[in-house]
């Protein structure tokens, strides 16, 4: 079984080394079995480690070593992989095993024991080499759902030696079939300079597709001129399941030449925050789709691209035809091919499009470094806006009319505009500050400061903060530029308050999502400023959170306790049960509220004064006492 077909048609190697027969499937060997993930998959703000693996529905299946090894890391966490376990191979390579209901007996008793001794249900440990060895297939634990896994699945991983993940299909496991080639969703074609166009205009346009077999087109002929970008909505089925997985092999020709190839065969967690910017992150934002760019956007660090000199953009001339042919491979070889043409030509300055619906009034929206405003149709003489950028004022003419709406092209590295005047219409703008990739930034604005180390954006970022206050309900709002661009690190930032929070120990940070629903953040008082770190721009207010964790026993024996815990608002920062002064394990599933005794000896019955305290995010704790 070999790689992607890219390297077989003379592409260059792949670094990673042939792994022999190593590896047998980690559950239910040598039946037929199903993914509902698999490696290099996008996903929100990674790419998919491994592969999941389909439980049908339940938890408890035995989960066995892939390969021999050692135990040499054992996890448990609240969210992420849950219980996990992680076996070293004398290869160097390492398998992982995440979301457990269960370790198997010597190893759950370890882990009980160090969870004991460290009065902690959360732990990570790194057992001896010669502490649990495993052979290939010897029983490891039993598949759940714990951690942030969202239906009862094994997630399993093969990693190098360096902890990236590798594909685990490689192996061409029998257990799972698939003869089914990607499919391919739509094409988009993006315009990447001011002076780009497709079919005459700038911005980015998506295409639906024609299907024969495993053969797509684009139905017509499109024009285009200068530089422009591909992105591809693509999918891999596999045969019995209906989930739709990763494609990691495209390629994209240009005249037979190829411009880009992409293969995801291996990537660190370090990098794995760049499907941010191997996506369109807009445009997942909007609407949950990901398109991959077929060309290595700016701040783009990932390693497994190869492009022509323009990072697979094309250059599209006046006068001639260019076939652009995208090939697809999944892991297993099967392939499907998207083919179209762009003709070249000079673009029109006046374009009539039935299907456009010119706007009734200013319209203006940011396409990469440009600002695009769109004016309604007007019968007047002078067309042009005023822009007021720079403490001046410029006068711009339609970079072309569509359907008699004039449609400007404003490039903001030249200047962030205040404001925009079309006839008797005016725009404000909230701009603040240009953000440059690359390095560090700071903003001292009158609501709200800003912190960026250098390496925050992937690219730049033209800095717009918003501040309203809402005195019905005594509440604030800081809106720090818009959720639909991309951090690659955390930023810091210090709101500047100008309401009154008389229980400021009890108040925190909480981001606003569109619909006006609020989640915790955190943050730190410093003084009359309140600080806090993150990932993701947007809305942010200051909420008091002065209501206890809610907490109700749901059994209560000398055999096992039980409670159902929650906290609305900020949410559950730490519990610990007692009884008569020693500490008890609870496990706990957040996604069910539920927290639930492990005895250390199951032989010894529970007996004595039981107290449980519940702390949340702010600092409001609950008690529950009993007598046993
Ligand atoms: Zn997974």
């Amino acid at each position: 079984m070999g790689p992607c077909l890219l390297y077989a048609q003379g592409a260059p190697e792949p670094t990673v080394p042939k792994i022999e027969d190593l590896y047998m499937f980690p559950v239910r060997p040598g039946l037929q079995n199903y993914l509902s993930g698999t490696m290099g998959e996008l996903r929100s703000s990674h790419f998919h480690a491994g592969l999941d693996i389909k439980t049908s529905g339940v938890q408890g299946l035995d989960v066995y070593a892939s390969a021999a090894g050692y135990v040499s890391r054992i996890k448990v966490s609240e969210g992420g992989y849950g219980n996990a376990i992680y076996l070293q191979h004398p290869n160097g390579t390492t398998t992982v095993y995440a979301h457990l209901k269960a370790y198997q007996k010597d190893i759950a008793e370890y882990v009980r024991k160090a969870q004991y001794q460290n009065k902690s249900f959360t732990i990570e440990l790194f057992p001896e080499k010669d502490q649990f060895s495993m052979k290939k297939g010897q029983l490891l634990g039993y598949s759940g759902n714990s951690g942030s896994s969202g239906g009862p699945h094994l997630h399993f991983e093969i990693r190098d030696g360096s902890q990236r993940p590798l594909n685990p299909l490689k192996q061409d496991f029998s257990e799972i079939k698939d003869n089914i080639a990607p499919e391919v969703r739509k094409v988009v074609l993006r315009t990447m300079t001011t002076g780009s166009r497709i079919n005459d205009q700038y911005g980015r346009f998506e295409f639906d597709l024609i299907k024969k077999g495993s053969q797509y087109s684009i139905p017509g002929l499109i024009s285009a001129f200068g530089k422009i970008g591909v992105e591809l909505l693509a999918h891999d089925r596999l045969n019995g399941a209906n989930n739709r997985n990763g494609v990691p092999c495209i390629e994209l020709l240009v005249n037979g030449q190829q411009a880009f190839q992409q293969n995801i065969e291996r990537f660190s967690f370090a990098e794995t925050r760049g499907i941010l910017v191997h996506t369109d992150y807009e445009t997942a934002m909007r609407k949950g789709r990901r398109f991959a760019k077929l060309y290595r956007a700016d701040g783009n660090q990932l390693p497994f691209y190869k492009t022509n000199s323009q990072d697979g953009l094309v250059t599209i001339e006046d006068g001639s035809t260019y076939q652009f042919q995208i090939n697809l491979w999944d892991i297993h070889n099967n392939t499907s091919q998207v083919i179209f043409n762009l003709s070249g030509s000079q673009p029109l300055s006046s374009i009539s499009k039935n299907s456009y619906r010119s706007s009734a009034e200013i319209r203006h929206w940011i396409s990469d470094n440009n600002l695009v405003i769109e004016t309604p149709a007007s019968t007047q003489d002078n067309i042009c806006v005023d822009i007021y950028a720079n403490r001046m004022r410029y006068e711009v003419k339609p970079s072309y009319e569509i359907n008699g709406a004039g449609v400007m092209i404003w490039d903001l590295d030249q200047g962030l505009p205040d404001s925009l005047r079309f006839q008797d219409e005016v725009v404000t703008f909230d701009f603040k500050a240009v953000m440059p990739g690359g390095r560090e930034f700071n903003y001292f604005g009158d609501h709200l400061e800003l912190y960026a180390g250098k390496k925050a954006l992937f690219d730049t970022l033209f800095l717009t903060t918003q501040y309203r206050t809402d005195l019905e309900k005594n509440r604030e709002y800081f809106k720090i530029s818009e959720d639909l661009y991309p951090l690659q690190k955390n930023v810091t930032i210090t709101l500047k308050p100008q309401l009154n929070y008389p229980v400021k120990s009890k108040t925190a940070v909480y981001a606003v999502n569109k619909s006006g629903k609020t989640s915790y953040v955190g943050g730190q008082w410093k003084g009359d400023k309140l600080e806090f770190k993150t990932r993701n721009w947007g809305t942010y207010t200051i909420l008091a959170d002065t209501v206890k964790p809610q907490v109700k026993a749901a059994r209560i024996n000398a055999e096992s306790i039980a409670f159902v815990i929650k906290d609305p608002m900020s949410g559950i920062d730490s519990y610990r049960l007692e009884i008569d002064g020693q500490w008890v394990l609870m496990n706990y599933d957040y996604k069910r509220n539920l927290l639930w005794s492990e005895k250390l000896d199951p032989s010894i019955p529970f007996k004595g004064n039981l107290r449980l305290k519940v702390v949340d995010n702010v600092g409001n704790i609950s008690y529950y006492s009993a007598k046993l």
